[in-house]
């Protein structure tokens, strides 16, 4: 295969601390669906919570592994230090007003000609809501507290911090085909494929601020989508030519894994679209129970006893929104 295909983002990981804070944080103040409702494969006592759209399309997941414990992180170079969530233009308004009736302090500003409100959610992590004009990589889950038509749509994009934004630059533009669409002070905008939500990138020059630290409140990775298991082997080979350390290819049930650090160090992931979450739930169920995976499955009753008991969104079933 001469030039695999990346088709923007997949998914955004990060680490929180109390599970029914994340989830009633992700579900009920920003409208979220639960996706999906697992365990971390690499330590099955710690939820795994998958956030999306009304279908869990690949562009419009967070993910979060929620460690009742864990310290909080620091953000600072080598991080993923800002999720940004595309929201229609017309409804800034309405997240404005929904944020101070929430008592969720925000920062508003114009980048690139759009408007962006900057808020920290549960665990001090900084989230960001972008008003889009465009395509949007998602539909609005309709069953939550937010109307439809104001509804966070997917991801944006997210901000990188480097300390040194040349050789990151150069695996975006030259390996994983990412082209350069504008800039602002320290920010400078990537775009892959059509580009807009859901295929942004931006890298932020701070060569004066400190190296992040990972804990609760901090992205853990971020992933990129590829379509299939052809496309993710030949990037595998490519960034390994490349001289890159990646990982072998994980099974993580809903889709396929590879990951490798980029020069600044954000840990990366290419994940395949497919199978997708309703390999082993239906659609209209997605995110009502606790899902593992067969080599799992044996395990449940000492599993359901480590984790902790969560109270559930009041309306996962029954429709898939707009
Ligand atoms: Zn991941």
């Amino acid at each position: 295969m001469h030039s695999p295909i990346l088709s923007g983002i997949h998914h955004v990981t990060a680490i929180a601390s109390d599970p029914q804070r994340n989830l009633d944080f992700y579900t009920q103040t920003l409208g979220l669906r639960l996706v999906k409702l697992t365990v971390n494969y690499d330590d099955p006592g710690t939820y795994h919570f998958y956030f999306g759209d009304a279908q869990g399309r690949p562009g419009t997941l967070l993910t979060f592994f929620p460690w009742r414990h864990a310290h909080r992180g620091h953000q600072g170079t080598g991080q993923v230090i800002a999720i940004a969530l595309a929201v229609p233009e017309h409804a800034v308004g309405y997240w404005r007003d929904r944020l101070q009736r929430q008592g969720i302090g925000f920062v508003e500003e114009e980048r690139m000609g759009a408007t962006v409100l900057a808020f920290a959610d549960s665990d001090g992590m900084t989230l960001e809501l972008i008003a889009h004009a465009g395509t949007m990589p998602g539909s609005a889950w309709g069953h939550s507290e937010i109307p439809a038509e104001h509804a966070v749509r997917g991801v944006h994009s997210v901000t990188l911090s480097e300390e040194g934004y040349e050789r990151t630059a150069r695996l975006l533009h030259e390996t994983m085909g990412f082209r350069l669409t504008a800039e602002q002070g320290n920010r400078f905008r990537y775009e892959i494929g059509e580009g807009g939500a859901g295929a942004t990138v931006d890298l932020l020059c701070q060569p004066d601020a400190p190296p992040g630290t990972m804990g609760a409140g901090t992205v853990h990775h971020v992933a990129f989508r590829t379509p299939d298991d052809t496309h993710q082997n030949a990037w595998r080979e490519q960034l390994r030519a490349e001289g890159y350390n990646v990982s072998p290819i994980m099974d993580r049930q809903y889709f396929h894994s590879i990951y490798y650090r980029e020069p600044g160090g954000v840990l990366c992931e290419i994940a395949t679209d497919p199978p997708g979450f309703t390999v082993d739930e239906p659609l209209e169920a997605l995110g009502t129970a606790l899902r593992l995976p067969a080599w799992l499955e044996p395990r449940r009753r000492v599993i359901e006893q480590i984790v902790a008991p969560l109270r559930l969104p009041h309306s996962t079933a029954g429709g898939t929104g707009q």
